[in-house]
């Protein structure tokens, strides 16, 4: 099979930026190959030794930080401000990491006749599979860990977005990490993803996506009982309470839903405002969208930029047909780009598609609630369960809601998800397993138990 290119946009400009090469099956089995031979090597490396080349690593991508922001300013129409943060993220997780395998330990466990240890063995080579939502942070959240615990790593960006992937892959080698040890396939879902799935060498598949997608991988993972982790999609609440700093909840609202666009896993879609307060919030609400600055993503100011592609467009479009619940939307600049304004919708009925299904796109929906119980339940109330938010100035209120909403990562009076330093995971159909944090090593690792006689 012939390698095929893809071409990639900028989806600000719509300008051609360049052509990349997608990896053939055969070119995805040489490099899944060389990752297999690299393993031998590299889980062999001293922990100390791992440690270091991976602290190189996060100073490379450190030195990058603005090519690599700027790359993928161009390549994902990303706002300047959030892609210095992806990049810094990415580096910022491979420095978190990188104290890992040192601290990795195994136990010592009481028996008779003996002494009796864990080890955390490696797994052997690993497949991360990307979106194009968040290229930089996604990957560095796969391979890093997976480094850590001495396996090796392919890694398929998504079609659209290769380009700071193929990048962070050269600052690797930059920093020392020897050949084989972490490598980038471009390629498409159905040919190097899939092979991921496929192949009996990669021992487990990481994979970011669409929920369609993530079931497929799983079956398929089911064939050689592979490891697999999934972070899928989701269509999080955010839940207002009357009693909550309303103007704090307005003015954070639109980054809750619009950051990047709304192209985010845990974008707080689903606005849920309890009745008494529900006229007040919007009030408050409509403003703060209106000021939401949507342009070129270049620019320092810019708030939001546009989607990834005018495929996206399309899809989001398809949530707003003409005669929509419109309560208000922002706006966008003319000529080229793949724009979409920032758009509230406040439907009558809990059927509407808006309301169900994830957009991945600025648009939101406004719901009103009763009590308590009626927030938890509506909440609840879908197949995914990846974010959510919770504002009220009741501190009980707040964890007993906290508590009862079936979501991986919950934030009270705020909107923040995601931290390297805690877990991150959805619950129901967003996902299985947990990325980030201090236990994302266990992940990367089998346990193996060793009993010596006495
Ligand atoms: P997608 O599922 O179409 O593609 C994701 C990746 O999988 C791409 O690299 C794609 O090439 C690859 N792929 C596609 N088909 C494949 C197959 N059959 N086998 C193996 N790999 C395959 O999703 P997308 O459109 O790129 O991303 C958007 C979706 O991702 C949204 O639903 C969003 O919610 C979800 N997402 C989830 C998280 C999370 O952490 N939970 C984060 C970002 C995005």
């Amino acid at each position: 099979m012939t390698a095929t290119t893809f071409d990639i946009i900028n989806p600000a400009t719509e300008e051609f930026l360049e052509t990349v090469e997608l990896a053939s099956l055969a070119e995805t089995d040489t490099l899944i190959a060389r990752a297999a031979a690299a393993f031998e090597t590299w889980r062999k490396v001293s922990p100390s030794d791992r440690a270091l080349l991976l602290r190189r690593f996060a100073a490379a991508v450190d030195a990058d930080l603005e090519n690599l922001a700027q790359l993928e300013v161009r390549n994902a129409g990303h706002t300047i401000g959030n892609a210095r943060w992806e990049a810094g993220n990415a580096r910022d997780v491979i420095n978190y990491y990188s104290a890992a395998p040192e601290r990795h330990f195994g136990r010592q466990i009481p028996v008779a006749g003996g002494l009796d240890v864990t080890f955390h063995e490696p797994l052997g080579v690993v497949g991360v599979i990307v979106p194009w939502n968040f290229p930089m942070p996604i990957a560095a959240w796969g391979f890093a860990p997976a480094l850590a615990a001495g396996n090796t790593v392919v890694l398929k960006p998504a079609e659209i977005t290769p380009l700071t992937a193929i990048r962070l892959g050269e600052l690797a080698r930059e920093a020392g990490l020897p050949d084989g040890v972490l490598t980038i396939i471009p390629g498409k879902g159905s040919v190097v993803g899939e092979r991921f799935v496929t192949h009996p060498a990669v021992r487990k598949v990481v994979f970011t996506g669409s929920t369609q997608v993530g079931k497929q991988i799983m079956a398929g993972c089911a064939e050689q009982v592979k490891r697999v982790t999934l972070e899928l999609g989701g269509k999080s609440a955010n839940i207002v309470f009357a009693d909550a700093d309303l103007q704090a909840a307005a003015a954070a609202a639109p980054g809750g839903a619009f950051d990047n666009a709304g192209q985010d896993c845990c974008a707080r879609s689903r606005i849920l405002v309890e009745k008494s307060a529900y006229d007040s919030f919007l009030e408050l609400l409509e403003p703060a969208v209106r000021a939401v600055k949507v342009g070129d993503p270049t620019d320092e100011s810019t708030v939001m930029g546009p989607l990834i592609s005018a495929r996206q467009r399309e899809t989001v479009a398809g949530f707003v047909p003409s005669g929509a619940p419109i309560a208000f939307q922002g706006e966008v600049p003319e000529g080229p780009g793949f724009w979409f304004p920032p758009t509230v919708l406040a439907p009558d009925s809990f059927d509407d598609r808006a309301v169900r299904e994830e957009i991945f796109g600025p648009v939101v929906v406004v719901v009103p609630f009763n009590d308590e119980a009626d927030a938890v339940r509506i909440a609840n109330d879908t197949e995914y369960g990846l974010s959510g938010s919770i504002w009220t100035q009741d501190i009980g209120r707040a964890l007993r809601v906290a508590r009862g909403v079936d979501a991986g990562n919950l934030s009270v009076n705020s909107h923040s998800s995601v931290r390297y330093s805690t877990p991150f995971g959805g619950f129901k159909q967003s996902g299985l397993g947990r990325e980030l944090g201090p236990d994302a090593l266990d992940s990367f690792s089998e346990v193996k138990n060793v009993f010596i006689a006495h």
